[in-house]
C-alpha cells in the first residue's frame, strides 16, 4: 500500500480530466443529484466535454436519472468503459458494490473504491468531471474531500434551518481541506402551485443566500420545487435536456456558468 501512495503522487488519477467538480450536500435528500445531474448536462450544453462521477454510496441514483440502465463492459479486463447518455460519460459506485453493503463502509474502503471509478475507466479527455458527492461531512466525505483532486465544489441546500446548519459543517470541511467553494444552490427554494400559480414557501425561502452571505461564500442560484423536475429526473430524461427553453434549465444553466 505505501508503494501505491507514491505511485499516486508521482501520476495524475485522470490524466486527461481538466476540472473536477465535486456537488455535496450537509444532509440527504435536498437535491444533490438532481442539481449534479442537471449541472452536468448545463455544462455539457455549453459545448464542453462532460462526465458525471456518482460517487453517493448510501444512494446511487445518477444511471437513473441519466436513464442509463445495463452494466459498464471492458474490453481488455482491466479498464473499464463509461455509460454515456445525453452526450455525457457516467459511472457509477452502484455499479461496483451493493447498495446495503456500501453503508457500513469506512473512509478507506470508499477511496478503494473510488479510485478504481478513476483510474480504472477510460474517461479520455474531459473539460470537466462532475462528482456526485455521499451527503454529509463524515469521515467517508473527508477522506474524498482529501483525496480526490477537485478543483473546487458546489454545496446544495434546502432553504430550512436544519439543513442550514449541516449546510455550514458541509462548508467547513471544504474549507478545512483548502478545496474551493464555488457556491450554494437553494434547491426546494419555493412552490408555485401549477393550478392556481399561487406561490408557497415550503421550506422557507432565502435561507441559503443568507448562509451563504455571512458565510463569506457566493449564492449560485435557487431552483424551485417543481413535480416537473422530479418527473423528468425520475424518468430518466432531466429538465436541461428534455425541456432545454424551461426557467429552469436556464436557472441550471446560470450556475453552470458560475462553477
Ligand atoms: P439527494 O441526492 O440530495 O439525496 P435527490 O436529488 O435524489 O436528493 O432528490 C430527492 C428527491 O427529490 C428525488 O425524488 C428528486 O426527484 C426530488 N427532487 C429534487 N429536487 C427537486 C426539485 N427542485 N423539485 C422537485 N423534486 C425534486
Amino acid at each position: 500500500p505505501q508503494q501505491q501512495g507514491v505511485a499516486e503522487e508521482a501520476a495524475p488519477l485522470m490524466p486527461g480530466v481538466k476540472s473536477i467538480v465535486a456537488v455535496s450536500s450537509g444532509k440527504g435528500g435536498v437535491g444533490k443529484s438532481t442539481t449534479s445531474v442537471n449541472l452536468a448536462l448545463a455544462l455539457a450544453a455549453k459545448g464542453l466535454q462532460v462526465g458525471l462521477l456518482d460517487a453517493d454510496i448510501y444512494g446511487p441514483s445518477i444511471p437513473r436519472m441519466l436513464g442509463i440502465t445495463g452494466q459498464p463492459v471492458s474490453y481488455d479486463g482491466k479498464v473499464l468503459e463509461p455509460m454515456e447518455n445525453h452526450g455525457i460519460k457516467c459511472m457509477s459506485i452502484g455499479f461496483l458494490v451493493e447498495e446495503d453493503t456500501a453503508m457500513i463502509w469506512r473512509g478507506p474502503m470508499v477511496m478503494g473504491a473510488l479510485e478504481q471509478l478513476m483510474r480504472d475507466v477510460n474517461w479520455g479527455e474531459l473539460d470537466v468531471l462532475v462528482v456526485d458527492m455521499p451527503p454529509g461531512t463524515g469521515d467517508v466525505q473527508l477522506t474524498m474531500a482529501q483525496k480526490v483532486p477537485l478543483t473546487g465544489s458546489v454545496i446544495v441546500s434546502t432553504p430550512q434551518d436544519i439543513a442550514l446548519l449541516d449546510t455550514r459543517k458541509g462548508l467547513n470541511m471544504f474549507r478545512k481541506v483548502e478545496i474551493p467553494v464555488f457556491g450554494i444552490v437553494e434547491n426546494m427554494s419555493y412552490f408555485s402551485c401549477p393550478h392556481c400559480g399561487e406561490r408557497t414557501d415550503i421550506f422557507s425561502h432565502g435561507g441559503a443566500r443568507a448562509t451563504a452571505e455571512a458565510q463569506g461564500a457566493d449564492f449560485l442560484g435557487e431552483i424551485p420545487l417543481d413535480i416537473k423536475i422530479r418527473e423528468t429526473s425520475d424518468g430518466g430524461h432531466p429538465i436541461v435536456t428534455s425541456d432545454p427553453d424551461s426557467t429552469h434549465a436556464k436557472a441550471y444553466a446560470e450556475i453552470a456558468d458560475k462553477v
